[in-house]
């Protein structure tokens, strides 16, 4: 057999074929189906269509198709008895109540069963503040948000805060307000992130993709992977669970609301103004006051929290299925999405639902219809609960670590695949140029001649040059194949044009009006975004399933580490480090050495590529598979232990953002501040987990070569 990219290359007309038979009537047909009913995890619509998913597997001709159950802890609010935000005057008359349900505006997202605004895994609880005092507005409650109102002395210890959705993980911001002593708090959607053109009528959905006042994001606020119960481990029947109150939720209660509610708040707080005009949200005629204290004329009124949500265990399934590979059926090349959603869920996660359901079927039909059938095997996977904390794909994984962890090639994540035009794939630096390779190939789902023209014309318009693939955050199912594994994982969306909209979410994300309306007429009318995604989906897969040597691109890996090594310097933070550890120097020396042994091991393999023997590939492809579980530690990173992936995971202020080198940023957090003593500590911890790193690297090399 000859190399490699040849063979692929070779099969040219098999690419091409793919790339033709990937079709927006089904993927439309697909998204009809999958958006139709609100589909929470744990309810009847989840499981039918958890079945209806397998049957689909079966029929296009899988080799297996499986409901795999897990018995996990969710939470919802209680149905009868709504979360309610309300303001009271002086003689207890309730002023103002808040919703808890989008207002109807479609056909589309009128189904009475849709769950009420909520933030799952906030505990039920009853407070208020005194009278005329004691709410605070904390702007987007990132971490510089409450430094800036301490700088101000604005207290927010035993208030009621308000804040914003946007720029952070709302978990995040929840434990950020939990550990400055705040005893609830209050999340909206503010016009200038949902709705930049109007908050009329004919400014928002149905008319157009902006959220109307009563849009209400949902979501979780778990901090941890999984069911909260069983960290670390499956949630299978034999498991030992936690009790609930020792899990690690969050404390404090919590409610979201949209930006009509808000306005009725925010526009009676007082005390200290805005520090600065990035301060102010969108809503007219409101100051975004600091707070605490009320305005004069309401200085008898109290605000008050009741939330009553429920955590229970529920089964949820994940679906499993899989085509056998014909040479090597035990190396692994995955694809996978959630199937629950807060609501209709047209595009988190449908649009990756229908596009994975379409793959399925290009590929089978592949196989009937020229006899090809990939080297190794594929594996599909629908996962539940994600949206309450990437729950099924962290069983699964923590169920089947070490088979994964020993044949996993690559996972390749596709959640919400449509909720803009602009491709966005973040993923392992080995990934980076086999996604490159494929983006060339499909066809624009603009006006560009390829997904690469389009990608590259955007970066361009945010002199974001060269272009660069970035590397993953947290926020959805790759996170336990990435993090916790160090398997090279990918997660392929379509977005929003950032050059327009300067927004870490699109506006309607996670609300009740994410809806098959709102993809047919505004996101993807035509459905060419879904199909650029299953193209690119299809490719890839099959891609990393044929090539005789798997497509890694190792070089990028030292790469980026020294680009975030890079970042430390630029920032000052390198002098910091150098100042507490000299040997420091020693990682960087060692990420040289890493880099000249990534080198060589790609000479010799270009040498010998032309004529290996079957026991020699699999000896290639079986060390560059595993070469970044060499960054594993064991025990996580400091304070956080599932995120196993020292180099590359997501940032711990904020969940969605990725982070190089984590550990080293999160033990400097601040260590300015601590006392003496304290301060030794830490300093200890970094210079072990720096001294970890080095050696990490230095095996990392090694791993490359054979023993001399
Ligand atoms: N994708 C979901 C969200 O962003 C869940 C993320 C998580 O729990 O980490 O809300
Ligand atoms: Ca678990
Ligand atoms: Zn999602
Ligand atoms: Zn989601």
């Amino acid at each position: 057999e000859k190399l490699v990219a040849d063979k692929w290359e070779s099969e040219e007309h098999l690419n091409h074929k793919i790339i033709d038979m990937v079709n927006t009537d089904n993927l439309r047909n697909n998204l009809i189906e999958l958006a139709k009913f609100p589909h929470l995890a744990g309810t009847e619509r989840d499981h039918q269509l958890a079945h209806m998913i397998r049957d689909r597997f079966l029929e296009a001709g899988f080799d297996t198709a499986d409901l795999v159950p897990y018995d996990v802890l969710l939470s919802r609010p209680n149905r009868t008895n709504p979360n309610l935000i309300t303001l009271e005057d002086g003689e207890g008359q309730i002023i103002f109540s808040s919703t808890y349900q989008e207002k109807p505006l479609h056909e589309d997202d009128s189904d009475p069963e849709f769950i009420h605004a909520f933030n799952a895994f906030t505990p039920a609880g009853d407070v208020r503040t005194e009278a005329g005092r004691g709410v605070v507005y904390v702007n987007y409650a990132r971490v510089e948000d409450f430094d800036k109102l301490e700088e101000l002395n604005v207290n927010v210890s035993g208030c009621i805060v308000i804040a914003r959705y946007g720029k952070i993980f709302r978990g995040n911001k929840v434990l950020h307000a939990q550990e400055r002593g705040v005893k609830g708090i209050i999340l909206f959607t503010d016009p200038s992130d949902v709705a930049q053109e109007g908050v009329e009528a004919q400014d928002v959905y149905p008319n157009s993709w902006w959220l109307p006042g009563s849009g209400m994001q949902r979501g979780s606020t778990y901090m941890g992977d999984g069911d909260p119960l069983t960290p670390g481990w499956p949630s299978t029947a034999q498991a030992y669970r936690l009790k609930v109150e020792d899990a690690q939720l969050p404390m404090i209660p919590c409610q979201p609301i949209g930006y009509d509610d808000a306005r009725v708040i925010l526009e009676k707080i007082g005390g200290t103004p805005v520090p600065s005009d990035d301060w102010k949200g969108g809503l007219t005629g409101v100051a975004y006051n600091l707070g605490p204290e009320l305005q004069d004329r309401y200085s008898n009124y109290t605000l008050r929290l009741n939330t009553h949500n429920v955590h229970q265990v529920h089964r949820s399934y994940n679906v499993i299925g899989t085509i056998k590979g014909k040479v090597e059926p035990d190396r692994y090349v995955l694809i996978g999405n959630h199937r629950d959603a807060w609501g209709y869920g047209a595009s988190d996660p449908s649009s990756g639902t229908a596009q994975m359901l379409e793959t399925a079927r290009v590929l089978t039909q592949l196989i009937s219809s020229t006899g090809w059938r990939p080297r190794r095997t594929l594996v599909f996977c629908s996962w539940g609960a994600e949206e309450f904390g990437l729950i099924g794909s962290t069983e699964w994984v923590e169920e089947h670590v070490n088979k994964l962890q020993e044949r996993a090639v690559i996972y390749l994540n596709t959640d919400t695949c449509a909720s803009g035009p602009i491709i966005h794939i973040p993923s392992s630096p080995l990934l980076w140029d086999s996604i490159t390779l494929v983006m060339k190939m499909v066809p624009g789902v603009r006006d560009g001649a390829t997904l690469y023209h389009e990608w590259e014309a955007h970066n361009v318009a945010l002199n974001r040059t060269p272009s660069k693939i970035f590397t993953l955050g947290s926020g959805s199912d790759y996170d336990a194949f990435s993090f916790y594994c160090a398997i090279p994982s990918v997660d392929l969306t379509f977005q929003r044009d950032r050059s327009k909209y300067d927004i870490i979410k699109y506006p309607y994300y996670h609300t009740g009006y994410d809806t098959f309306y709102m993809m047919d007429k505004h996101v993807d009318p035509g459905f060419r975004i879904h199909q650029g995604c299953g193209r690119i989906a299809s490719l890839l897969l099959k891609y990393f399933a044929d090539s005789l040597i798997v497509p890694y691109s190792l070089q990028h890996l030292p790469e980026a580490m020294k680009d975030a090594l890079d970042t430390f310097r630029k920032s000052g933070k390198r002098d910091k480090i150098i100042n507490i550890y000299e040997n420091y120097v020693l990682l960087e020396a060692s990420l040289a050495k890493f880099a000249d042994a990534v080198t060589s091991f790609q000479r010799q393999l270009e040498m010998r590529a032309t004529n290996l023997d079957p026991v020699s590939i699999r000896a290639i492809n079986d060390q560059m598979m595993k070469l970044e579980q060499v960054f594993i530690l064991p025990a996580g990173l400091p304070g956080r232990p599932t995120v196993r992936h020292a180099v590359f995971a997501s940032s711990q202020f904020d969940n969605y953002a990725p982070s190089g080198f984590p550990g080293i940023s999160d033990l400097l957090y601040r260590i300015e501040e601590l006392d003496a003593a304290e301060r030794l500590k830490k300093e200890e911890e970094i210079k072990k987990h720096i001294s970890d790193l080095t050696i990490m690297t230095e095996r990392a090399a090694s791993f490359l070569q054979d023993f001399h």
